[in-house]
């Protein structure tokens, strides 16, 4: 799964905009992936020049 680590996100809004399932929402000044759209593209991992968004492998 990808989680926002919201410690170190700017809210900038860049992987909100590029997200192709539009799985990140902002909601009161942060930034979440709505885990049932999200299908683990991990283009917002790319684009976030922080870091927040990160990759888990699901446990086995
Ligand atoms: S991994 Fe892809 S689908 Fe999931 S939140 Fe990031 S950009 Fe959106
Ligand atoms: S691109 Fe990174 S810093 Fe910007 S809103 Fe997304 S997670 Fe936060």
């Amino acid at each position: 799964m990808v989680t926002i680590d919201t410690s170190v996100c700017l809210v900038c809004g860049g992987c909100i905009d590029l997200c192709p399932k539009t799985a990140i929402q902002m909601v009161d000044d942060r930034v979440y992936v709505i885990q049932e759209k999200c299908i683990q593209c991990k283009i917002c991992v790319q684009v976030c020049p922080v870091g927040a968004p990160r990759h888990i492998e699901d446990a086995a």
